[in-house]
């Protein structure tokens, strides 16, 4: 249950002047549904706008405000196209003001022909006309908003303006309850930070970095807590001991001799698992560092005890190839591997259900469907998660609770990310790390293109194809709407398809699953040679066959991401071709990012001068969506603050040291508070738990 005093800011954001239906998808888009959320959608940026007389007196390129009086509206032929107010400045300069799509609905009505109105936005050049486009302010006076000189700029998504959020962020703003103090006090003198409350009505009317870093620093502190209450519940749990005698494993025969990393990260789980508190590891390892047959030994080991081993996979298609893998692998040993997926349907999910039952299905690979309510086990004492960034902590607790004791866990990720990060995202858990690749890897030709010779890079795709070999074409997701990137994918696809016919698939997140496992299926059969996707294929798709890649609008993915791509391809004897076509003109950073990759295949090494090379010149509302589970702290927040907030929470959990000290103390009371807000209330579940 939710503390009382947390309340006012869990209400629905349609309680607020303003919201009805027609508001709430758009703002459901940007993640805000309760009043906190709005309160805790920073500015991106601030604007300082400069007003002017004339249009004499404006420069391009500038935030300006105007006065301006509409002459003319006019519409394009084309559906498509802009919707353009033609509209006069004091003296007679023209101006149009230009609208995109449902924004011309706005225009009409505010632009009245005549009227002269207050318009706000940036001034710039179109071909010998000047324009502002969708101007962030349209008012009849020259009122006290447009005035501010100093604005914010938040984030949108269609359908909203900036005056309509910084309304209801003013809305939210004024129900703010007043909160005890959970910062540690001396750290808040030191630091200057102001209290909770004020550091988000700070944020959102200036610059103001010491509210911001305190913003960041709860949210970092929060995240600490709850990591520590999971490592500290953890411990407490009675798990089995497992101890396999070797004789699964045994008859195992692999086709090549462990790595030294897969021998020693093996070495790591068995001592794990034979103690009595259940097991909480990370294996990090590079895409083709080969966590599988870790996994596979694991799970042996379990098998060996008597025990049920199951493994989780994000999506149908790596749980199908990771069931292939290990029923292979696993032959030999004569252990029962058996795939589930929510696919499985009738008959067929009947008897795999039975299996789990009765224990005669000792490896069970699947996806969420594994953990539904009606799948029982007779008893499963390990679970593998494959791409743990996939799944939350949350997730891995409800998870946790299907062994008759608390099971193991083994949680698997490809995603290199620095040694800071890893502990902000799973500092609850040990790790392993695979630092070294199996030998015989033929490096991967990397290039960056220009956008503008694609026609060259189709002429070369189709020349791999014609050589019989096979290639992926990988789409950007970009933010602004998934909707947008399929219809980029689809075209591309289409256009694709035009030129080399029926040789040619597509792979997305919103085709049915049946669809999207027969295009992969299609391809990885070799039938079809190119494979066109969103970065659905970013995690673990195995088709060796596969030897060049293309990737658009590569700097707009982030470099662990791009990491990820490219270990796509490189996985057979044949010399792989990587090329990452650039969009626009490269900034600074983005040149050596895009050179680190042509540099270097260690994903390790890229993660931390990823880090290195955007850490300090990090922009507001750059960040790469999901790349940490931070909504608040940037990454250099995290970098600076990560350790004084672990160490912090180190504090607040040290609950028997002193007198009147840990969460039982009022700071802790008021921490708890925090994990609510930061909704990693699953903490505060552990410690009613314990
Ligand atoms: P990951 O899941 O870490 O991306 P995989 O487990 O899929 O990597 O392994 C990638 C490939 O490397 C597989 O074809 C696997 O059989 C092979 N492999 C794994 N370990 C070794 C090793 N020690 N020596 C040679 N090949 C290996
Ligand atoms: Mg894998």
């Amino acid at each position: 249950m939710r503390p009382e005093a947390l309340n006012p800011l869990f209400v629905e954001a349609d309680a607020l002047d303003g919201v009805g239906p027609k508001l709430r998808r758009p703002l459901e888009k940007l993640g805000l549904t309760r009043v906190k959320d709005i309160a805790y959608h920073l500015p991106e940026r601030f604007v300082s706008r400069c007003a002017v007389e004339t249009l004499d007196d404006a420069v391009e390129g500038e935030q300006i405000i105007i006065a301006l009086t509409p002459t003319e509206h006019r519409a394009s032929r084309s559906n498509r196209g802009p919707y353009r107010v033609f509209a006069q400045d004091r003296i007679g300069n023209v101006c149009a003001l230009t609208f995109f799509g449902r924004a011309s609905f706005t225009a009409k009505k505010q632009l009245p022909v005549g009227e002269k109105r207050w318009v706000a936005g940036k001034l710039e050049r179109y071909g010998d006309m000047l324009q502002i486009v969708h101007p962030d302010h349209i008012a009849q006076d020259s009122g006290a908003s447009l005035a501010q000189l100093n604005e914010p700029v938040y984030a949108l998504s269609e359908g909203l303006t900036q005056p309509r959020v910084s309304a209801l962020i003013e809305q939210a703003l004024a129900r703010l309850p007043e909160l005890p103090e959970w910062i540690e006090p001396g750290l808040l003198a030191r630091e200057g930070w102001p209290a909770w409350r004020d550091a988000l009505h700070l944020t959102h009317k200036s610059q103001h970095p010491p509210a911001r870093d305190r913003l960041a620093y709860d949210e970092l502190l929060a995240n600490s807590l709850a990591l520590m209450l999971v490592r500290a519940d953890n411990r407490r749990r009675i798990g089995q001991r497992l101890k396999g005698d070797g004789s699964l494993r045994a008859r195992l025969s692999l086709p090549f001799p462990l790595t030294a990393a897969q021998r020693r990260s093996i070495g790591e789980i068995e001592g794990d698992l034979a103690q009595q508190s259940p097991m909480l590891r990370l294996l990090q390892g590079d895409v083709g560092s080969g966590k599988t047959v870790v996994a596979l030994e694991a799970m042996l080991i379990a098998n060996e005890a008597g025990k049920q081993a199951a493994m989780l996979a994000p999506t149908e298609i790596l749980a199908r190839q990771h069931y292939e893998t290990l029923r292979g692998l696993a032959a030999p040993t004569g252990v029962e591997v058996a795939l589930l997926t929510g696919r499985d349907k009738g008959r067929a999910r009947e008897s795999i259900l039975m299996g789990l039952m009765d224990g005669s299905i000792q490896i069970v690979v699947g996806t969420h469907a594994l953990f539904q309510d009606t799948v029982g086990y007779k008893d499963l004492a390990l679970v593998v998660i494959d791409e743990q960034h996939r799944f939350g902590v949350e997730q891995r607790l409800r998870l946790a609770a299907k062994g008759r004791r608390a099971p193991h866990t083994l949680a698997m990720t490809a995603t290199p990310i620095p040694r800071t990060l890893t502990l902000a995202q799973y500092g609850e858990m040990d790790v392993s790390r695979l630092d070294e690749m199996p030998p015989g890897r033929q490096p991967i030709d990397t290039r960056v293109v220009a956008l503008d010779r694609i026609e060259d890079v189709v002429a070369a795709v189709g020349r791999h194809m014609a050589a019989g070999q096979q290639a992926y074409w990988v789409c950007p997701m970009v933010r602004e709407s998934e909707m947008d990137d399929i219809a980029a994918a689809e075209a591309r696809y289409a256009a694709l398809k035009e030129r080399f016919g029926a040789d040619v698939v597509l792979v997305h997140g919103q085709l049915r699953p049946e669809v999207k496992d027969a295009a992969m299926e299609r391809f990885a059969s070799g039938a079809a040679k190119l494979l066109v996707a969103t970065t659905v294929i970013e995690v673990g798709v195995d088709v060796p066959a596969a030897t060049l890649m293309v990737i658009e609008q590569a700097e707009r993915f982030g470099l662990a991401q791009l990491h990820q791509l490219r270990g796509r391809v490189g996985r057979g004897s044949e010399k792989s071709v990587c090329l990452l076509l650039r969009g626009a003109p490269l900034s600074e950073t983005g040149r050596k990012r895009l050179a680190l990759m042509r540099e270097t295949q260690d994903g390790f090494r890229i993660a931390e001068e990823d880090l290195e090379l955007r850490g300090g010149g990090e922009l507001l509302g750059t960040r790469q969506s999901g790349e940490t589970a931070f909504r608040i702290a940037t990454l250099e927040q995290i970098q600076r603050l990560l350790s004084v907030a672990h160490s912090d929470a180190r504090l607040l959990m040290e609950r028997d040291a002193k007198e009147g000290g840990g969460l039982a103390s009022p700071r802790g009371a008021a921490a708890r508070l925090l994990l609510y807000l930061f909704e990693r209330d699953w903490g505060v579940q552990l410690l009613r738990g314990g």
